[in-house]
């Protein structure tokens, strides 16, 4: 506490102190003594509280600017950086040269970038940022600033905006496939109701058939909008910490016995290994189920009918892994690596009639990917599919 108190502050105290005892010595009179030393301790107070920074800006009002090479910054920034002198390039940073190729320097700016918007924007002097595609790669994106810092030189910045685009694209494509995903049920719905209002409602086979329909395709609107519901709350809980030390062997026992029940003869093809003594994962135990829910759910649907679907837990090197195979038509090599985009399919008719919503693969690589984990997605045409997730086990749990 004390160490805290500046050393201005203590000689602040000295020289209260010290000017009392000369007030006393001098005037005899204790009250002007005393108030000598009440004001020098609220002088003290209001010096120990002026931050440190303060005193010394108050004491060096015109401390000198570093002497900063202009090279060392434009070379320090992580974008693509030039400095313009009459219109050439006078300097230009390791990420400009990476960019546009070492020979810049020197060259006209024009030339140098290569590119129409980019010419433009410089020859008309304009300062306001302008979006150029396709310098680099011919997808990635740059925004270009361009500001002047003297008589005639101009600072021209390169901000890449590939990924913001990217994620930009992302939404909006979800938002029209969602959208379109609701719409089709929904059309299908109305029609339906329509009809069933006319006379053909008054037909009893009509009526059951258009009914049962109706029903089918407003649970795979439900189905759609719990799924799309998961993937947002999902998203929202990405960065809560995981707490809670989850049995994953528990777990899919409860969700065998949750499918056997929702899937007729199916359930009865689960075949269940799970190793002794398997250790717990830090998890989230609603997500995890919904993991294992989602993978089962699919080797049942796309695999064979009355073939074996293989759910095994084992531990391995710090990690729990489980891993469901299926024996079905599997999957074509160059669908797997966009299997977990959002409303992705292989066989978007086949998905459907099996009540598939597009979105389960892509909400198990979101939890996965919370939980730190891996997934792996192997799979052989007309032999059947393997998905493999990896987890880490509880700190502790292995031992
Ligand atoms: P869906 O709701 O359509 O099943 P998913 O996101 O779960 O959506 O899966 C995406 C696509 O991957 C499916 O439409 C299907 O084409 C394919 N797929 C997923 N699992 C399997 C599997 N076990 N066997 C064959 N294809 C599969």
């Amino acid at each position: 506490m004390i160490d805290e108190i500046p050393l201005r502050a203590w000689l602040a105290v000295a020289i209260a102190v010290a000017t009392a005892a000369v007030v006393l010595v001098l005037s005899r009179d204790g009250q002007a003594a005393l108030a000598a030393l009440a004001g020098g301790a609220a002088l003290v107070v209001i010096i120990a509280t002026i931050p440190e920074d303060a005193a010394d800006e108050a004491a060096e009002p015109d401390a000198p600017v570093p002497d900063l090479s202009t090279a060392a910054m434009v070379e320090a920034i992580a974008d693509p950086v030039l400095v313009l002198r009459g219109g050439r390039v006078a300097l230009a940073n390791v990420a400009a040269r990476k960019l546009l190729g070492d020979h810049i320097v020197g060259e006209d700016a024009r030339v140098a970038i290569r590119h129409p918007g980019a010419a433009e924007h410089l020859s008309e002097g304009a300062t306001q940022p302008v979006d150029l595609v396709g310098i680099g790669t011919l997808d990635q994106r740059w925004e270009m600033r361009a500001a002047p810092i003297g008589a005639d030189a101009r600072l021209v910045q390169l901000v890449d905006r590939t990924g913001q685009h990217a994620a930009e694209k992302m939404r909006v494509d979800f938002v029209a496939n969602a959208s379109h995903e609701l719409r089709t049920p929904l059309a299908s719905i109305l029609g339906y109701v329509e009809t069933l209002a006319d006379e053909a409602g008054d037909d009893p086979g009509i009526r059951k058939r258009f009914l049962g329909i109706v029903f089918d395709e407003a649970r795979r609107m439900e189905r759609l909008v719990e799924d799309l519901m998961s993937l947002s709350r999902i998203e929202a809980e990405k960065f809560r910490e995981l707490r809670a030390a989850v049995d994953l062997a528990d777990l899919t026992r409860e969700a065998c016995d949750a499918l056997a029940t929702t899937h007729g003869d199916r359930g009865g093809d689960i075949q269940l290994d799970i190793a002794d003594a398997l250790p717990a994962v830090i998890g989230d135990p609603v997500q995890l189920s919904q993991l294992v829910h989602n993978l089962i759910g699919n080797a049942m649907k796309y695999g064979r009918a009355a073939t074996p679907v293989e759910v095994t837990l084992w531990a391995h090197a710090q990690n729990v892994c489980l891993r469901v195979a299926d024996h079905g038509e599997g999957i074509p090599p160059e669908h797997l690596p966009r299997l977990t985009e959002r409303f992705y399919r292989v066989d978007p008719g086949r998905s459907r009639s099996v009540g598939g919503t597009g979105l389960g693969l892509a909400i198990v690589k979101h939890i996965v990917e919370r939980h730190r984990g891996r997934l792996d997605i192997a799979s052989t045409v007309g032999v059947g599919t393997r998905v493999t997730i990896t987890l880490p086990a509880a700190p502790g749990a292995l031992s």
